[in-house]
């Protein structure tokens, strides 16, 4: 029997803050090792629900856990390596941020263009119409 609020193998903690990773809670799983505990909610990785949801679409998009980190900086130029990752991460993070925004401009805009171009239409049959 499978009840809800028990505890559940299949629902890992966050490695932060211990929170359930439940189907509600955004979370991205250690990208290196893919460990089925290793996981980290989107609170703790200080990003909005709302560039959560725009992570799907941006798969290159990752998160290691501090063991991966740990290995990875172990190597030589690994510190630069994560540096490097995690300005990309960064960097991804802020331009769906920026590409969200966009999305919202973009439709402001099309909404205008489409009302401008119904007013050029109806000033051309005007003519139209003046000219006959
Ligand atoms: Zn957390
Ligand atoms: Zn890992």
């Amino acid at each position: 029997m499978h009840e809800k609020g028990k505890f559940d193998p299949n629902v890992p903690p966050c490695t932060r803050c211990g929170c359930f990773i439940t189907d509600d809670v955004g979370a991205l799983q250690c990208d290196r090792c893919k460990a089925t505990d290793k996981w980290k909610c989107a609170d703790c990785l200080c990003i909005s629900l709302e560039v959560y949801d725009g992570l799907e679409e941006c798969k290159e998009i990752c998160w290691m856990c501090s063991d991966c980190t740990g290995k990875v900086l172990e190597k030589k130029g690994g510190k630069d390596k994560v540096l490097a990752m995690l300005e990309k991460l960064m960097d991804k993070i802020c331009g769906l941020e920026e590409r969200l925004q966009q999305k919202v401009d973009v439709k402001k805009w099309e909404e205008l263009e489409s009302n401008m171009n119904k007013w050029l239409q109806q000033k051309a049959d005007l003519k139209m119409l003046g000219g006959t």
